[in-house]
């Protein structure tokens, strides 16, 4: 696929980026190999951590330049992707602080003697990653692993091309030595061979079941470890004695941000039937309110989906549910303009047996479901081939936290949206993938954790 820079709130060609060659793909690897065996990489950590301090600050510094670029690239609205720039210096500043304790030996109680674990480097690593968090899903692999002394090879995605130069730039220009972390403008077939290399030991992928399967099973038959971070299907519960105002408010935000474009979406809305008929005519009056627009304009609320491929996917998604039998209770088709808009959109009536009940939705749409109790909830919740992060809205402390242990999920917030920061951790279950990104799990995935006993 070409890598290329089109707007998507005029779909107009900004800039198209030349490929890499394998002979790049060799050099890459060479210089990454290199720097994994240097003194660099597995020597002190104190030498790597300033590098992290520095990229916070330039990204601190340039947040509204960066913010513009993500924003012209993929859509998202100016504000988000400000918040994004923000939370990214966060991350890197979060390891800088912290990596060195994360990464100190742990002393083990044993018959066998004086015991302990230390933490290593294993090695280059191949990082795949998606358009939605164009330096989100960049920082997550990079802070960790540029602590931890692995260097990384990252195929972004091939629509965000202009974030992945300017993100490579940014880690240069804090001071990361050559082969530290290399952007590389390639195809599925070349990140295979890179997988294949011997000079790579792992791989992490942020992305669609389809391409995480695809490059787990490379990462497998060569004996590689890989961490997936792929789709979600997440539930937003509402309980009947929860705060209705609240819960309407969080949910309208944690379906429509990054115009629904987001792993961890509320997708499926599960309604306590007692404030069902409510919580519908608040939620709809919120999506009415919604301002469709430029992402760059700061009263737009809704912007464009990334690609015009997003909007043909949604689009058929939504006239598929419709014709097995869901209702469209709000919205429900793209908008007839020149960029990749689609009308905030809810659907109610999904059956079992219709596509949608399973399907993960990546856009502005609803699906709500009204339940009678607690167990159906858990029922419904459980019933997903997915298993990411999810949000239960009560009042009743108790009662939710029994029931946020009851969802198969990796992640369960209550009264807020399913969130991110960079000292809790982030991963799911089942289709939503394995391992887990940020906090102290994170910087563990990729490292030789090694015994050593004295007896
Ligand atoms: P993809 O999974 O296709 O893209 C994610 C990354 O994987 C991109 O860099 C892509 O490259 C790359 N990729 C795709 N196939 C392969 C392969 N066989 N080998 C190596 N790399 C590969 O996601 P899409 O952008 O097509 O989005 C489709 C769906 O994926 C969404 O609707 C959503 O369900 C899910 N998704 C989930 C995300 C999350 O945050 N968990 C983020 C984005 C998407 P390229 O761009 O060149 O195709």
């Amino acid at each position: 696929m070409a890598y290329q820079t089109i707007n998507p709130f005029t779909n107009q060609l900004v800039k198209e980026y030349p490929a890499h060659s394998n002979a790049d793909v060799q050099a890459a690897l060479e210089k990454a190999d290199a720097l994994y065996h240097s003194d660099w990489a597995k020597g002190d950590i104190d030498q790597r951590l300033p590098i992290l301090h520095k990229l916070a600050d330039l990204l601190d510094k340039q947040n509204e330049e960066l913010a513009k670029i993500a924003s012209r690239e993929m859509g998202k609205l100016i504000e988000q992707s400000r918040a994004e720039v923000t939370l990214c210096a966060q991350i890197a500043r979060y390891y800088a602080d912290h990596a060195k304790d994360f990464l100190a030996p742990v002393k083990y109680d044993s018959s066998l003697g004086e015991a302990w674990v230390e933490h290593h480097p294993i090695g280059v690593l191949m990082a795949v990653e998606p358009w939605n968090f164009p330096y989100y899903q960049l920082m997550r692999v990079l802070a960790p692993n540029l602590a931890a002394g692995n260097p990384i090879i990252v195929k972004h995605a091939s629509i965000v091309p202009h974030c992945a130069e300017t993100f490579e730039h940014l880690v240069r220009e804090a001071g990361a030595p050559e082969g530290a972390y290399t952007n590389l403008f390639i195809s599925s077939g070349q990140v295979s061979a890179i997988i294949d290399d011997d000079r790579v030991q792992g791989v992490a992928l942020t992305g669609s079941e389809k391409a995480g399967a695809v490059v787990a099973a490379q990462a497998a038959k060569k004996l590689k470890k890989a961490t997936l971070e792929l789709g979600g299907n997440d539930v937003f519960v509402v309980l009947d004695d929860s705060d209705l105002q609240k819960a309407v408010q969080v949910g309208v935000q944690a379906r429509l941000q990054n115009a629904g474009q987001v792993c961890t979406a509320a997708k499926r809305f599960i309604i306590h039937e007692k404030v069902a008929d409510a919580f519908l005519s608040q939620f709809s009056d919120a999506f009415r309110q919604v301002k469709l627009g430029d992402p760059l304009d700061e009263s737009t609320t809704l912007g464009p989906l990334s690609s015009k491929e997003a909007l043909e996917t949604l689009t058929r998604q939504v006239e598929e549910a419709v014709k097995n039998g869901a209702k469209v209770h709000f919205g429900g088709k793209p908008v007839d303009h020149k960029g990749n808009f689609f009308e905030p959109t809810i659907l109610t009536h999904i059956t079992r047996d219709n596509p949608a009940y399973f399907e993960e939705f990546f856009g502005p749409v609803a699906q709500v479901y009204v339940v009678k109790d607690d167990d159906e909830i858990v029922k419904l919740a459980n019933d997903s081939h997915y298993g990411l992060g999810g949000a239960i809205f009560s009042q009743n402390i108790e009662r939710a936290k029994r029931l946020a242990s009851r969802i198969e999920t990796g992640m369960v917030y209550i009264n807020s949206l399913t969130d991110t920061a960079a000292e809790l951790p982030f991963g799911g279950v089942k289709r939503s993938g394995f391992g887990r990104e940020l906090s102290d799990l994170g910087i563990k995935e990729f490292v030789n954790q090694k015994l050593v006993v004295v007896s």
